[in-house]
C-alpha cells in the first residue's frame, strides 16, 4: 500500500473502532486538535505506564511529579522561551499557505534520504546474498554524493538559524527551488520569526489580570521544583525528576494528524548530574531510551538516531530518535544534554539558590541536566500505525489487523460463548469475572464467532478465548492468539497464569 493510503487508512481506522476523533467533531472540528476515545484513552493510559513504570518504578533514583500548567510567568522569560521559542515561517503567496521554512528545508533532504534507500533497494535487489549494506552506504559514489548534499544544505541551514540569517534561509529556499506543495510555486515571502506559546490570562478584572502562557514544554515544572524535590526527597546526585503532562504550542503548520497538534502530551525525564559527567550520561540515556522503545518489539530497522544540527539555546549536545511513521522517518523523543543553563537562569531570575551540596566532594554546584522528552501523542501514533496491517489469509481473504504490542492493549482479551445457550454463555461469564481483577476484558455473544474474531482483530485484542460444548465437559476453552490466528486448548484453570504472563508490565519491561 502507497505510504499515503497507508496514513489514510491508519487515520480512519482510529476513528472507526474508537481509538481518536476529531475535537469538537460536530461543529466540523477544531484544526490539530484531537479526543482520544474508549479504546484511545485506554491506549494512553497503558503508553504512559509503560514509561512511568520504566522511568519511576524501575529505578530508584528517578522521582516523579505532576506540575501545574500554569506557571508564574518569569519561568518563561528565564526558561528562553518568550525571547526564543519561535519557529521561522515562510508564506507561498499564491496558495496564502503557511510552512515551516526548516521543515521545507528537512523535507527536501528527506528526499535524497528517499533516494538513498531507493539505491540500497535497487543495490540489494542486484547483489543478492552478497550484498552488504555497510558496505553499501559508504562507498557507492551516488549515495555518497546525495548524503554529502544533505549535510551541507542542514548545516548551512543550522547555521544561518542560529545566526538569526533569516534572509540567508529564504535564499536557501530558493537556491534548492523549493516549491509550494499546494500551488507549486516558488512565489515566497520573506522569512519570518513565530513564537509558539500561547498566552491567556488570569484574574478576574480587566486592570488586575495578569498575562500567563500555557506551558509549551512540561520540563520548566520540574526544574523549578528541583530544590523541593531534592530536599524532600533527600535526593542524591545522579538523580532524575519525571513527568507527564499536557503542553501546548501553536505550530505554524499542524498537519499529520496526532503528530503535530497544539494540544498534546508529554512525558519527561530531566536527570541530575555533576557538571563534566554530561557525556557518559547522553551516551548512556540514549542507550536506555532506545531499548524502551525496542522493548516493545516494533523492529529495530524502524528507529534511527538523528543528532541535532541547530542546538537549542540550553543544549550542549541534543538527538533525536526518529521513527519510521507512514510518511517516513521523523522525531518520536528527543535527548538532549542541556547544561546547567535551566537552573543557572531560574537562579538568576528568582534570585533563589537552586544548588546541590555534594558531601563527598564537599563543594556545592548547580547540576547539570540530561532531559528525555517523548511526545505520548507521537508515540501513539508510532505504536497504532505500526500495528495496523491488511493481510491476505490462505483461503485468499483480507483480514485487517491492529497487531498492538499485548502490553498496550486496550482490551487484553474478549471471551465469546460460542453460542447463545446450554450453559456456555454463563461460563464465558465466569471467566470474565475471573480474569477482569487483573486485566481488561470485553464479552461478546454476537454474531458467528469467526466475525467476532475479525472485530478483536481490528480492535487490538491479542487474544480470545471461546467456550464451547467441550468446555462444559472438561474445563478446558479455545485460546485464539491475534497475531498467529492459532489456537490452543487451555484449561480454565490455568488461563490467568497464562495470560497474566503475556500481557503483564513486567514480561515486557525485562526486555529493556
Ligand atoms: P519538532 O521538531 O517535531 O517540532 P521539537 O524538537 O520541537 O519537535 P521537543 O521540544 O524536543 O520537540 O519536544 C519533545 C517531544 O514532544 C518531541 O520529541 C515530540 O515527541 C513531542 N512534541 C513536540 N511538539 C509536539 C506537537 N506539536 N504535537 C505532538 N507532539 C509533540
Amino acid at each position: 500500500m502507497a505510504a499515503e493510503d497507508q496514513f489514510k487508512k491508519v487515520i480512519s481506522h482510529a476513528k472507526e473502532y474508537g481509538y481518536v476523533f476529531p475535537s469538537s467533531e460536530i461543529y466540523d472540528g477544531l484544526s490539530a486538535v484531537y479526543d482520544y476515545g474508549q479504546n484511545g484513552v485506554a491506549l494512553k493510559n497503558n503508553i504512559r505506564a509503560y514509561w512511568w513504570k520504566a522511568m519511576v518504578q524501575m529505578h530508584e533514583n528517578i522521582v516523579g511529579i505532576d506540575a501545574a500548567i500554569f506557571m508564574h510567568p518569569t519561568t518563561w522569560k528565564a526558561s528562553g522561551h518568550v525571547d526564543a521559542f519561535n519557529d521561522p515561517l515562510i508564506d507561498n503567496k499564491d496558495s496564502k499557505k503557511r510552512y515551516r521554512a526548516d521543515v521545507l528545508i528537512e523535507d527536501y533532504v528527506g528526499k535524497l534520504d528517499t533516494k538513498i534507500e531507493k539505491e540500497v533497494a535497487k543495490a540489494a535487489k542486484r547483489f543478492g546474498d552478497q550484498f552488504d549494506k555497510e558496505q553499501f552506504l559508504s562507498t557507492n559514489l551516488r549515495v555518497l554524493k546525495y548524503k554529502e548534499r544533505g549535510s551541507e544544505i542542514l548545516a548551512r541551514m543550522g547555521k544561518s538559524l542560529g545566526n538569526e540569517d533569516l534572509a540567508d534561509v529564504k535564499a536557501l529556499i530558493e537556491e534548492l527551488e523549493i516549491t509550494c506543495p499546494l500551488s507549486g510555486s516558488r512565489n515566497w515571502t520573506d522569512v519570518k520569526q513565530f513564537n509558539l506559546m500561547f498566552g491567556t490570562k488570569l484574574g478576574a478584572s480587566a486592570e488586575s489580570a495578569t498575562d500567563l502562557f500555557l506551558r509549551p514544554e512540561t520540563a520548566q515544572g520540574i526544574f523549578v521544583n528541583f530544590s523541593n524535590v531534592q530536599k524532600t526527597g533527600r535526593m542524591k546526585i545522579p538523580f532524575g525528576i519525571a513527568q507527564t503532562g499536557k503542553a501546548f504550542r501553536n505550530e505554524i503548520v499542524a498537519r499529520q494528524f496526532i503528530f503535530r497538534m497544539r494540544e498534546f502530551e508529554q512525558m519527561e525525564m530531566q536527570f541530575f548530574i555533576q557538571p563534566g559527567t554530561q557525556k557518559e550520561w547522553y551516551d548512556h540515556w540514549k542507550k536506555t531510551r532506545l531499548n524502551w522503545h525496542l522493548s516493545l518489539g516494533m523492529g529495530p530497522d524502524n528507529y534511527r538516531f538523528h543528532d541535532h544540527d541547530k542546538l537549542a539555546h540550553y543544549a550542549d549536545a541534543a538527538c533525536d530518535i526518529e521513527f519510521r511513521f507512514p510518511f517516513g522517518f521523523k522525531e518520536l523523543e528527543g535527548i538532549h544534554s542541556r547544561t546547567d543553563f535551566d537552573l543557572s537562569s531560574h537562579e538568576k531570575f528568582s534570585s533563589k539558590k537552586l544548588q546541590y551540596f555534594d558531601h563527598e566532594r564537599s563543594e556545592s554546584y548547580v547540576p547539570y541536566v540530561l532531559e528525555t522528552s517523548v511526545g505520548l501523542d507521537r508515540m501513539f501514533l508510532a505504536v497504532f500505525s505500526n500495528a495496523l496491517q491488511e493481510e491476505t489469509l490462505e483461503d485468499g481473504s483480507q483480514r485487517t489487523v491492529l497487531k498492538l504490542p499485548a502490553v498496550l492493549a486496550p482490551t487484553k482479551v474478549a471471551v465469546f460463548p460460542l453460542v447463545k445457550k446450554d450453559g456456555l454463555p454463563e461460563i464465558a461469564q465466569s471467566i470474565v469475572n475471573e480474569l477482569k481483577w487483573d486485566m481488561e476484558i470485553a464479552y461478546d455473544e454476537k454474531d458467528a464467532v469467526g466475525r467476532r474474531y475479525r472485530r478483536q482483530d481490528a480492535l487490538g485484542t491479542p487474544f480470545c478465548i471461546t467456550v464451547d460444548h467441550q468446555t462444559a465437559e472438561d474445563q478446558t476453552v479455545t485460546l485464539r492468539h491475534r497475531d498467529t490466528m492459532k489456537q490452543q486448548r487451555v484449561a480454565i484453570s490455568e488461563l490467568s497464569e497464562v495470560l497474566k504472563k503475556e500481557v503483564s508490565m513486567r514480561t515486557w519491561l525485562e526486555r529493556i
